[in-house]
């Protein structure tokens, strides 16, 4: 094998690496945000964790789902 094939199969290897601990420290920031930031209400503070009708029980105002 070529030095420079080797050179270029690290390279790949390298990236392939970079992009896995992208996607861990992704995972992991939205699974740290999620326990330590619920989502909650603009007006009242109300916890909306799991609210799928986009609206605060407790006061009714319209709220922004969670992105996933
Ligand atoms: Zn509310």
């Amino acid at each position: 094998m070529e030095a420079s094939q080797r050179t270029c199969i690290w390279v790949v290897v390298f990236l392939l690496g970079e992009l896995q601990w992208n996607w861990i420290a992704r995972v992991g920031w939205r699974f740290f945000n999620a326990k330590h930031n619920p989502p909650a209400c603009k007006q009242g503070g109300y916890n909306l964790t799991g609210n799928v009708s986009g609206t605060c029980p407790e006061c009714g105002a319209a709220c922004e789902q969670m992105r996933t």
